[in-house]
C-alpha cells in the first residue's frame, strides 16, 4: 500500500538531485516550516552557490533545526540530502527530539534534473555529472532509508501533489 503519512510534528527530509524540484515541492509548506540549504549559503556567504559556504550554512542550519525540534515544530530540509552522512547527522537531531523523521524522495529522472540546469544562471547551475551523481545516490538509498531511520518514506507523486497543494490551501 502507498504511504501517505506525514505525521506532525515530524522532520521531512526532502531527497533529491538538484533540479529534481525540491523547493517546488517544499512551497507545498507554509515557509516558516521549510529550511533550505541555498538560503543558509546566502545568509553566510551573501552567494546561495557558493559551495565553499556550504559548512558554515549547514552549522547555522542545524542550530535553527535543533531550536525548532526542541519546541515541536514540524522542519523541512530543502537540501539535496543524498549522501548518507548528511541524513545521518539529520537524524541524529530528530532522535534526540523525539520528532519522527519522513523521507521525502523526489525521484524526477536524472536527464530531467540535468535539462532544467541549462535556464539556470551559471552561478546557479549544477554541473552534468554532480547532478548524475546526486541521482545515482538518492536511488541507491531509497532501499535503505526506513533502516537508517525514517519512520515513513514517501516518494513525491502525484498523490502527495494534490495532498500537499489541499493541506496549504486548507491551512
Ligand atoms: P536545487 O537542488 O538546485 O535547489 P530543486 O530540487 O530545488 O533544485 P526546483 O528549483 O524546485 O529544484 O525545480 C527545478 C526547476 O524545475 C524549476 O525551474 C521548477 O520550476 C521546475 N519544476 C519543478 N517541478 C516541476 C514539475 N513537476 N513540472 C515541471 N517543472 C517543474
Ligand atoms: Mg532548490
Amino acid at each position: 500500500p502507498l504511504d501517505t503519512t506525514i505525521p506532525d510534528p515530524a522532520l521531512i527530509v526532502l531527497i533529491g538531485a538538484a533540479g529534481s524540484g525540491k523547493s517546488t515541492w517544499a512551497s507545498t509548506w507554509p515557509s516558516t516550516q521549510v529550511l533550505e540549504l541555498d538560503q543558509f549559503r546566502a545568509m553566510v556567504s551573501d552567494d546561495a552557490g557558493d559551495q565553499t559556504a556550504t559548512v558554515s550554512a549547514a552549522a547555522v542550519l542545524h542550530s535553527v533545526l535543533e531550536a525548532r525540534l526542541a519546541r515541536k515544530r514540524t522542519t523541512v530540509i530543502d537540501a539535496t540530502n543524498t549522501e548518507a552522512h548528511v541524513r545521518a547527522g539529520l537524524l541524529d537531531v530528530a532522535r534526540s527530539y523525539g520528532v519522527p523523521a519522513v523521507a521525502f524522495l523526489v525521484s524526477t529522472p536524472a536527464d530531467v534534473c540535468v535539462q532544467r540546469q541549462a535556464s539556470r544562471s551559471p552561478a546557479r547551475a549544477v554541473p552534468a555529472d554532480v547532478v548524475r551523481r546526486q541521482h545515482a545516490e538518492a536511488a541507491a538509498a531509497a532501499p535503505h532509508l526506513h533502516d537508517e531511520g525514517f519512520a515513513h518514506v514517501l516518494c513525491a507523486d502525484r498523490t502527495h501533489r494534490l495532498e500537499l497543494l489541499l493541506r496549504r490551501v486548507s491551512g
